[in-house]
C-alpha cells in the first residue's frame, strides 16, 4: 500500500484530504507543522509528499528543495494562491505537481495516482533484474520471493515457497521427507516429517493441471520427492 505524508497546517483541510486518499486505499499520515513534515518526509519511506506552501517553521518551498536533495519521492505543492504557481515555476524545485485550493477531492486523487503511477515506472525501470528460475511455465522470483504459473501468480506461505524454491533449485534430484524438513526448516522444533507432505500437497495444488498426475512434484515411492525436470 502507498503511504502518503500530508504537510498541512489547516487540519480541516488536511484531514479531509486524508479522508479522500484513504478511501482510495493510501495510508495516510498528517504533520501541521513545516519543521516536522521535513523530519518525517527525510526520515521515512514515503511514496509521495502532499505539501502545503505556507507552513509555520518551515515553508513548503523550504521543504521541497530539501527533500529534492535528497530523495525522488514525487511531490505535489498545494497552494492557496495563484501567484504562487509563478513562484514554484520559478523557482526550480523540482516540484512534480501543484494544485491550488480550493480543488475538488477527485482532482486531488487523480493527480495523486498519476504521479504514483510514474514514480513506480520510473523506480522499476531502475531495479536490477531479479534473479529467476524458469522450469516449463514456472517462473520462480527470488529476488521477490514471488511464483508465476503459466505468467499467473500463485500466493505461497513462506515455507511453501522455501520447499518449492528448493527443490527447484535441485532439479531431478530425489530428496527423502527428512532431507526436506530438515533442508526448510531447519532449527525450528514445531512439526514433523508429516508436515513436509502436508507442504507438497498445497504446493501440488497450486502448480499443477492435475494433483493426481503431478508434472512437476514427482513422489518417488518409498523415497521422498523429486522436482522433474
Ligand atoms: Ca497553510
Amino acid at each position: 500500500m502507498s503511504r502518503i505524508l500530508i504537510v498541512e497546517d489547516e487540519l480541516t483541510i488536511a484531514e479531509l484530504e486524508k479522508d479522500y486518499l484513504e478511501l482510495s486505499g493510501f495510508e495516510v499520515e498528517i504533520e501541521v507543522t513545516g519543521d516536522k513534515g521535513l523530519a518525517r518526509a527525510i526520515g521515512e519511506d514515503f511514496d509521495l509528499l502532499l505539501l502545503d506552501l505556507m507552513l509555520p517553521n518551515v515553508d513548503g518551498f523550504e521543504i521541497c528543495r530539501q527533500i529534492r536533495e535528497r530523495k525522488n519521492v514525487p511531490i505535489l505543492l498545494v497552494s492557496a494562491k495563484k501567484d504562487d504557481i509563478d513562484k514554484i515555476r520559478g523557482l526550480g524545485l523540482g516540484a512534480d505537481d501543484y494544485i491550488t485550493k480550493p480543488f475538488s477531492p477527485s482532482e486531488l486523487v487523480a493527480r495523486v495516482k498519476a504521479h504514483l503511477a510514474r514514480y513506480e515506472r520510473l523506480v522499476s525501470s531502475n531495479v536490477q533484474e531479479n534473479e529467476v528460475i524458469e522450469i516449463r511455465g514456472i517462473r520462480i522470483d527470488k529476488t521477490a520471493r514471488r511464483v508465476f504459473v503459466n505468467e499467473e501468480e500463485r500466493i505461497f506461505t513462506s515455507k511453501e515457497y522455501d520447499l518449492l524454491t528448493f527443490l527447484a533449485q535441485n532439479p531431478n534430484r530425489v530428496f527423502t521427507k527428512e532431507e526436506l524438513f530438515r533442508e526448510i526448516w531447519e532449527m525450528e522444533s514445531i512439526g514433523d516429517i508429516a508436515t513436509v507432505t502436508v507442504h507438497i500437497k498445497k504446493i501440488r495444488e497450486k502448480i499443477e493441471y492435475d494433483t493426481s498426475k503431478p508434472q512437476y512434484i514427482e513422489t518417488i515411492w518409498g523415497v521422498g520427492y523429486r522436482f522433474k525436470v
